[in-house]
């Protein structure tokens, strides 16, 4: 009878501690003191363009965005990937733990509410559909879908996948830009497509490796004439 005066605390988003001694609505409020030291947060001083952190009062960007253009007008990002980031995303993505949508997905909400000005849109990187079919799921949707109800902004699918891609991770940036060319297209019917003009899109990953995935999505929404592309993932 006593449980409704003195609950008992909650526990961790990661593991199964208690999540600590504050009860509050805050998402980070819900990782325990270990996770959190795990979990390396990516704070300011940030380049201006990819969100990669800087050290000290460097320039305003990285050495990466440093005279390259590019269409990805900006990505937030939440943790850096290391082993624990890692971990976290593997669980998520392939071993099934759906739930952890939530509090990731409302991680990555805090870091785009701080974009100005708001983006209009959420989408996501789409899976292609015979991935799809194995997994079952798009992490991507489901983490958008999260920022998109915390954002009040609407989730409109604006991407396709129509090429299967090899694993990335050995290749290069340019080598990965080379590899995606031709595997996205525009998704949406034409009366979404006939309203693009003008619109600011946030696409929603779950990792930011080189950026190159994020580039070529942004590429293809701005040659449907969209205002800007940015972007926001768990870890980079
Ligand atoms: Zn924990
Ligand atoms: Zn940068």
């Amino acid at each position: 009878m006593w449980e409704h005066l003195f609950p008992p605390p909650p526990t961790c988003w990661f593991c199964s501690s208690p999540a600590g001694g504050r009860f509050g609505s805050g998402v980070w409020e819900r990782v325990c003191a270990g996770c959190r030291r795990r979990l390396v947060r990516i704070v300011p001083p940030l380049c201006r363009r990819c969100g990669k952190s800087l050290s000290g009062q460097g320039p305003a960007l990285c050495g990466d965005c440093e005279g390259r253009a590019g269409h990805l007008d900006q990505n937030r990002s939440v943790v850096r990937y290391n082993d624990f980031a890692r971990e976290i995303v593997a669980l998520f993505k392939y071993r099934g733990r759906e739930r952890l949508a939530r509090p990731l997905g409302r991680m990555m909400a805090e870091e785009a509410c701080k974009m100005v000005p708001l983006p209009d849109w959420v989408t996501f990187v789409p899976l292609h559909p015979s991935r799809l079919k194995d997994r079952g799921f798009n992490q991507a949707e489901l983490l958008a879908r999260i920022v998109s109800a915390h954002l009040n902004r609407p989730l409109v699918p604006l991407l396709k996948r129509i090429r299967p891609t090899e694993p990335q991770s050995q290749k290069s940036r340019r080598e990965r830009l080379v590899a995606l060319r031709g595997a996205f297209a525009p998704a949406a019917d034409r009366k979404i497509l006939g309203k693009m003009a003008g619109v600011r899109v946030l696409i929603v990953d779950d990792v930011y490796t080189t950026g190159s995935t994020l580039e070529e999505c942004a590429r293809i929404l701005k040659e449907e004439r969209v205002k800007s592309v940015v972007s926001v993932t768990f870890a980079r």
